[in-house]
């Protein structure tokens, strides 16, 4: 029987990067920090996303020719077994594989009967908020009920069955007995979800005994394919030609508000010090200044770089948060250039230019430039994972840290930039129904673990334009999945929403795959008068939702509650498409509802009208 374990290049960074677990043929895998992979590997190019992440570089898998994890000399990104406790579904009985147990090409057979017999790995396994993965000490678990003095009674530690009883159903009819001699010892799995007191290994499965962090944070036990066994943090960057980048006015001009104070030199002759804090917060105050700008005055001023922000027990710093925003935005609002191999854009409009009827002449008012990308480059590097929520401690993908650059991979795809226009929003954006209704969402966000994590994609402050554009990014993705064929999770978007910076689109892409060419499909879609349709029967589909009254009238579902109007059923997206993990979206932005005016409200109202005088 030959296997084939196939993880394909691009999948080495998502869904199958560094400390994720998963399933091929019935094992179970975990893949390992990038200090075990192969010398020999192709190297990524994005000096931009490495200025950003402050990394040296990036680097691919090397192609695994011959689709196996477990030969010695194998390309491809390694992976090794995980959990280490299997069991034999004829006999029970429970067998601890070890790395050295391990024979390239076979899997693991039961020792106790036939020797056709494939062994099953355990499916729960232990995590903890510091990013550790360990097997659960079955052990420990078979014997928790006993006193200590009878369990240290028990003669051995590697003798056990994994019992299954047809009297029970669901985890009950599970349990795990201590077979050594005069012992017996024996637990259901009634409640072995949560907490128990089982102390952490305090490392990852393919770190060594001597890597171990000294660990006193709970474990879980949770199933290996729950959602929070394996949070990765990715980043990625378009290949865009280099241009300049125009300065931000009015960054600039907040710097030079910053170094008019009369506190400023005070500050910088106090950094460091007992009064800085004070100084700053004065500053701050008067200018309206955040800290990363005053991070960056102080180190052009005085050369001293900012403490990197660690968390409060020394726990280590978490990944870089890189705004590659501004760039982008720029040059898909740049004149057109020549295409290049990674970029190859054409800007086009809806077609709707003189038309006077409704909706036509209200959707051609509020959309703005629309550029069609032919051909795009993506490279995406996974920073490092989190384990048991979003907001736990970050682990970096190097577990040794001791390397400086990080796993990659290029995507090529095609993509549709779509803006709305700047007045049109501006105006919308002035009502105080839309401001004191964002407030809400702000003040939810500002009370969220995640509130740093997304700061990265919304901008230093959740303004109206980002919930707008980023509920319109999902709706249009789906409304393009439901026509064009496409299915919603090959599909992505990126928001370029940051009022600071003056942004008002979306680009909505596709770079699903390592092939080299595109099929051209998502970029039609995007050809006038197609988009218009589009985009008109988007927003009269998200005027309502299955779920209705419930979602519309939502005051906040989702993730920490941060979205309103968003579900399921409306406008949720699968995770790999969206940048903020499925939160900070409200239909009503768009379509209105409740006190709020959406930005697209008065075509629909205009669409109906028309649609009835048809028919007559
Ligand atoms: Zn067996
Ligand atoms: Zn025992
Ligand atoms: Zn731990
Ligand atoms: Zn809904
Ligand atoms: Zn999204």
């Amino acid at each position: 029987m030959s296997r084939k374990l196939r993880v394909r290049q691009a999948q080495t960074v998502l869904p199958f990067g560094v400390g994720a677990v998963f399933d091929i043929q019935g094992e179970s895998f975990v893949a390992t920090g990038i200090g075990d992979w192969p010398r020999k590997r192709p190297e990524v190019h994005s000096a931009r996303l490495a200025d950003q992440l402050g990394v040296s570089g990036f680097y691919a898998a090397p192609p695994a020719a011959d689709d196996r994890y477990d030969r010695q000399d194998a390309a491809g990104a390694p992976y090794i077994r995980f959990p280490s406790w299997l069991f034999c579904g004829a006999c029970r009985r429970m067998t601890r594989r070890r790395i050295a147990d391990e024979k390239p090409g076979t899997p693991p057979r039961c020792p106790g009967c036939s020797p056709v017999r494939q062994l099953a790995p355990m499916r729960f396994v232990q995590i903890c908020a510091d990013g550790h993965l360990g097997d659960v000490d079955w052990w420990f678990w078979a014997h928790s009920r006993l006193a200590p003095a009878q369990r240290h009674g028990c003669p051995a530690r590697d003798r056990l069955r994994f019992d299954v009883s047809d009297r029970a159903t669901g985890l009950e009819a599970l349990s795990v007995t201590c077979t050594a001699r005069g012992c017996g010892a024996s637990r259901d799995l009634l409640d072995v979800l949560g907490t128990h007191g089982m102390r952490c290994s305090g490392r990852n499965p393919w770190q060594r005994l001597d890597e171990a962090a000294d660990c006193v944070k709970p474990v879980q036990v949770v199933q290996r394919t729950a959602g929070n066994v394996y949070y990765p943090v990715v980043s990625s960057a378009l290949d865009i030609p280099e241009a300049e980048v125009p300065a931000d006015a009015g960054r600039e001009a907040l710097a030079e508000r910053v170094r008019a104070s009369d506190l400023w030199i005070p500050l910088c002759r106090a950094a460091g010090g007992a009064r800085a804090g004070t100084y700053r917060d004065m500053i701050k105050e008067d200018t309206g200044a955040d800290d990363a700008l005053l991070d960056a005055l102080l180190a052009e001023e005085t050369g001293i770089e900012p403490a990197p922000a660690a968390g409060g027990d020394g726990a280590p710093a978490g990944p870089a948060v890189p705004d590659l925003s501004r760039e982008e935005w720029a040059a898909f609002t740049a004149p057109v250039q020549p295409p290049t191999r990674d970029f190859a854009v054409r800007a086009t409009g809806l077609g709707l230019d003189g038309e006077t009827a409704e909706p036509w002449a209200g959707l051609g008012r509020r959309v703005g430039r629309i550029v069609l990308a032919d051909r795009l480059r993506e490279v995406r590097a996974l920073q490092g994972f989190r384990r048991v929520s979003p907001s736990s401690t970050f682990v970096p993908a190097d577990t040794s840290r001791r390397l400086r650059w990080l796993p990659a991979v290029e995507v090529f795809g095609e993509g549709v930039f779509v803006t709305l226009d700047r007045d049109e929003l501006t105006a919308w954006e002035r009502d105080r129904r839309v401001r004191d209704h964002v407030a809400g969402m702000r003040e939810d966000l500002s009370r969220s673990f995640q509130a740093d994590r997304l700061a990265a994609v919304t901008g230093e402050e959740l303004s109206p334009r980002f919930v707008l554009l980023h509920t319109f990014a999902h709706l249009l993705i789906r409304q393009l999945s439901f026509e064009s064929g496409y299915s919603t999770a090959s599909l992505r978007e990126r928001v370029y929403a940051r009022p600071e910076h003056d942004q008002h689109g979306v680009l909505v892409y596709t770079a699903a795959g390592d092939a080299e060419g595109t099929l051209g499909g998502l970029v039609q879609q995007g050809e006038a008068p197609r988009l218009a349709e589009t985009l008109l029967r988007m927003t009269e589909a998200a005027a309502w939702c299955s779920a209705d009254p419930l979602c519309a009238e939502h005051t906040g579902q989702g993730f920490d509650s941060l979205n309103r109007a968003a579900c399921h059923a409306c406008a949720l997206l699968p995770e790999t498409s969206c940048e903020t993990g499925n939160t900070l979206l409200d239909r009503s932005l768009v379509v209105g509802g409740g006190h709020v005016p959406g930005y697209f409200e008065p075509i629909i109202a205009a669409a109906r009208t028309a649609a009835a005088a048809a028919l007559e």
